[in-house]
């Protein structure tokens, strides 16, 4: 278990961090929301022995002291941190990036497995383990900074808005591989702007507002809460897209999503049956392709129904097809007319089409005889 008594960060004298208690056990996934500038970044370095805590500061460990001891001790001691930004190395393959992360003493023995137990995490670093960080997506870049802090076989992880910059779809993998990471055991705190999705994810979450802790408690509770509906969840949206939205529910409701969407297709299809972003953004992609594939079915069903009981009133297309239609016709018996049926049947003249056909002017070539005067050439 991770805890902390009185963490206190000054910036010179701004003081950032106020007095903050916590406690993060194994196999638990605590979040932290707060504003910008509350004092969540700081409280992760100050955890992670990045930035000095006052003297008054107290870092636990499974009852380990830590407090004020350098970054690679707390590590050391089972306390890794994804920074915000990730902070791979680059120019380095993946498979070095995790391999750096199991520098630690207490890694190292056991670098084997724990690299195996990331690739079954995160099995997309083990098909890419030779190519070069730099050239992956934002979103496996992600995995990549999150595999190399397990290397390190923490007892907590850290991480510092892990969904930044991701897709809403990248965004649900990412908090699907968290859940995963919990049930190996380990205990996370993590750090978000996305206070939606990592709720839904985690077991207890915190508030912290301008360097002070200003609320605590059950993920589920947090997100009925209607302080942190209107700070962090939208506030009356929070209402109408309550927690079937959560990854866990989306899960869950997978196979009879497609049935249950309220986006599903009415006959009279209105713009209130479109769904919102965040509505979507728990489902997987395989059953919003069957939806949309469903959905566009049934509209160009609902349009064949529509235009076979409307009355035949002519459409535009119509009367262009039978335009072309006359064209063709006339402009075959130009090309090919028939002597017999041409004797038997003359086409009316006012069926056949006009063809002007323009011609050069003749060159006429005048000659001057010997006499002097012109006369018509050969
Ligand atoms: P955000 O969500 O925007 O990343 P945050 O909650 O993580 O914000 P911090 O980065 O921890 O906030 O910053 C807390 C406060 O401390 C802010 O007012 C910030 O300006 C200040 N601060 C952070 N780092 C420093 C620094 N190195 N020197 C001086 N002030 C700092």
């Amino acid at each position: 278990m991770l805890e902390c008594h009185g963490l206190a960060v000054a910036y010179g004298r701004h003081q950032a961090l106020k007095g903050v208690d916590l406690k993060v056990a194994a196999g638990e996934i605590v979040v932290m929301l707060g504003a910008n500038g509350a004092g969540k970044t700081t409280l992760l370095k100050a955890l992670a022995g990045l930035v000095p805590v006052s003297p008054a500061s107290q870092v636990l460990l499974e009852g380990q002291p830590l407090t004020g001891a350098p970054p690679h001790r707390i590590v050391e001691a089972g306390l890794a941190l994804v920074p915000e930004g990730r902070g791979v190395f680059a120019d380095l393959s993946v498979r070095e990036n995790l391999l750096l992360g199991a520098y630690a003493q207490r890694a190292r023995a056991g670098q084997d497995a724990q690299l195996q137990r990331v690739l079954s995490l995160f099995p997309k670093l083990g098909e890419r383990s030779a190519q070069i960080v730099r050239t992956m997506s934002g979103g496996e870049q992600q995995m990549v900074a999150i595999g190399r802090a397990l290397m390190s076989a923490p007892a907590i992880l850290m991480l510092d808005e892990p969904s930044l910059g991701l897709s809403p779809l990248l965004c649900s993998e990412l908090f699907r591989a968290l859940k995963e990471v919990r049930k190996t055991g380990v205990g996370i705190l993590l750090v978000e702007q996305n206070a939606r999705q990592s709720l839904a994810i985690a077991d207890r979450a915190y508030l912290l507002e301008n360097g002070h802790l200003v609320g605590e408690g059950a993920a589920d509770q947090m997100m009925r809460d209607p302080a942190v509906q209107a700070a962090y969840l939208g506030g009356a949206a929070a209402k109408a897209a309550p927690q079937a939205t959560a990854v866990a529910a989306s899960e869950a409701a997978s196979a009879s999503v497609a049935a249950a969407a309220p986006w599903a297709p009415s006959p009279s299809p209105s713009p209130s049956h479109s769904p919102r972003a965040e509505q979507l953004i728990p489902t997987r992609i395989a059953d919003l392709v069957h939806m949309a594939t469903r959905v566009q079915a049934e509209q160009v069903d609902n349009a064949r129904r529509q235009t076979a009981a409307a009355p035949s009133a002519p459409t535009t297309s119509d009367t262009l097809a039978q335009a072309i239609a006359r064209i063709e016709a006339a402009a075959t018996a130009a090309r090919m007319p028939s002597p017999t049926a041409e004797a038997a049947t003359p086409a009316p003249a006012a069926q056949l089409p006009t063809i002007e056909v323009w011609r050069r002017p003749l060159i006429e070539i005048w000659r001057r005889g010997k006499d002097g005067k012109l006369q018509p050439g050969d």
